[in-house]
């Protein structure tokens, strides 16, 4: 997939001068291999251009570079950890990027109250590592919590793998610092639970991917420290099979399951044949596999888990389990997990789908997409892994073996438009948790409800008029 065709508009060198005087010359990147990184994405689907990357480190100094692009008519595109998945991070037609890395303050950790203010650079994995060193736990997880920001994972709304007992991204925050186009600032950083002071104004720039506002901080909510942690890896039959565990594993366990992740098993052939390191956790393959978590306050979840497993074995649901004997087992149930995407480019072209549909209707999307993909382009692998708990599955269709990766990825639309429909039709959406970006954004007004689009880009004129923040972006 390529960017934009449009010629890029060129900064005139007073333009870019009035920017570095801002953050100060040594983060105003304008050296072609410095600014390199910044114009490519994990997929390499896109490569973005820009003459100019920003490096603000201070919310006054966002404030004046939203304030100049405004009155210059600039185009900025806000950038955190560099991990979406949807090209809405990347510069597609020659605008500034505005880096928000070096904002990486925690600004505060109120323990009575529950919350830690973070700045939007702060990189996930120090967020929970800070939260943990104090006792508590900030549950938001996700592959990229290594790189991912604060800032990027509330513009998209990240869900991540503990969504099911807390929630995604919008869950986790109480209140959020924006700047706006023109260089306003939005001081929203609430404590509060209770709010009822009008319109929810944070909830409109969690999600909105840079389209509304510059998120450069945000309070949020931090949890109880689970005393117990109980992980397993369970073969079983079919995603039938995997649903009705849940339920039972759900009515068992209560609050505390926190994850419950499907895997078909030809992701667990991908991630033993090129993981390095990568083992297969059961004796014998299965058509499917579960990985199920359960953390607990108190010393009760190594009984919870083995009375679920003991029962759904009783029940036929389960062929096979193992609950990890210690810390590394644990970890490499969570590694052979977070690998299944990035060993999928060892197999060649794969077209991804980032779904949701009601929990119930899940084994309905895999068997008739799976169905549907096959037809479209015999010998097709589809991929299919992801949060069963929240409905929400990874469909990812890999290239039949041997054939040629950049004709089959020219039918990306093709095959996204067959997946979609169903998603569609069993009332889920067509972007879970990654969002809609560059990618999708021509696609969006197939499925989502016209008043509501329409709701949309009123809202991005208001905040926006001048369509300086992420343009092209989204709506
Ligand atoms: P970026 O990629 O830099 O930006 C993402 C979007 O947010 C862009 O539109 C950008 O313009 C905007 N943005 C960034 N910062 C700001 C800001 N401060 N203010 C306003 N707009 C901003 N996502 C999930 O939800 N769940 C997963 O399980 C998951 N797993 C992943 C695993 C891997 C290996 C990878 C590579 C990605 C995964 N992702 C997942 C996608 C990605 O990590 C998330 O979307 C993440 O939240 C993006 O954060 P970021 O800081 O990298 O944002």
């Amino acid at each position: 997939m390529s960017t934009t065709d449009r010629p890029a508009p060129t900064l005139s060198p007073d333009l870019i001068a009035r920017f570095a005087a801002i953050v100060g010359e040594r983060y105003a990147v304008t050296d072609r291999n410095d600014i390199a990184p910044y114009l490519v994405e994990e997929r390499n689907l896109y490569q973005g251009r820009s003459q100019l990357v920003l490096r603000p480190g201070s919310t006054a100094e966002v404030a004046a570079i939203c304030k100049l692009a405004t009155e210059t008519r600039t185009a900025l595109v806000p950038q955190g950890g560099n991990t979406g998945l949807v090209g809405g991070q990347t510069p597609h037609n020659g605008e500034v990027v505005l880096s928000l890395r070096r904002l990486d303050n925690i600004r505060d950790l109120d323990l009575a109250s529950n919350t830690m203010t973070c700045e939007a650079g702060v990189v996930l994995a120090t967020a929970q590592q800070r939260a943990d060193a104090a006792d508590r736990l900030f549950p938001l997880s996700l592959g990229a919590e290594g790189s991912c920001t604060i800032g990027g994972n509330l513009s998209t709304n990240a869900g991540g793998t503990a969504a099911l007992a807390y929630g995604v991204a919008r869950d986790l925050a109480l209140g959020v610092e924006v700047v706006l186009a023109d260089g306003r600032v939005v001081n929203a950083l609430s404590k509060l639970k209770k709010d009822n002071t009008g319109y929810d104004l944070r909830d409109l720039f969690i999600g909105a991917e840079g389209t509304l506002g510059i998120i450069t901080a945000a309070v949020l909510k931090l949890f109880p420290k689970p005393r117990a942690v109980e992980t397993a890896f369970i073969g079983l039959a079919s995603p039938e099979a995997a649903l009705k565990l849940l339920t039972l594993a759900r009515s068992e366990a209560a609050g505390t399951l926190t994850s419950f992740e499907l895997i078909a098993e030809i992701c667990v052939d991908f991630c033993v044949r090129h993981g390095p390191g990568i083992r297969d956790p059961l004796t014998s393959r299965h058509p499917w596999y579960v990985l199920m978590e359960i953390s607990s306050q108190r010393d009760d979840a190594r009984s919870t888990i083995e009375a679920i497993l003991e029962r759904a074995m009783e029940d036929g649901l389960v062929d096979d389990a193992v609950i990890a004997a210690n810390l590394d087992q644990r970890q490499a149930f969570w590694t052979l997990r977070e690998v299944i995407s990035p060993v999928q480019k060892a197999e060649g072209g794969s077209i991804k789908h980032d779904v949701s549909v009601p929990v119930a209707a899940v084994p309905q999307l895999i068997t008739e997409a799976s169905e549907a993909v096959v037809k479209l382009i015999p010998g097709a692998r589809p991929v299919p892994f992801g949060h069963l708990g929240d409905g929400n599955i990874h469909y990812n269709v890999t290239q039949p073996a041997g054939a040629d990766k950049d004709a089959f990825l020219t039918r990306w639309e093709e095959v996204h438009d067959t997946v979609h429909t169903i998603v569609a039709r069993l009332g889920g959406s067509i972007s879970a948790e990654h969002g809609i970006g560059f990618m999708k954004r021509d696609e969006l007004p197939h499925f989502k409800d016209p008043v509501a689009l329409n709701l949309m880009r009123t809202l991005k004129a208001t905040f926006d008029p001048l369509n300086i923040l992420n343009p092209g972006k989204v709506v």
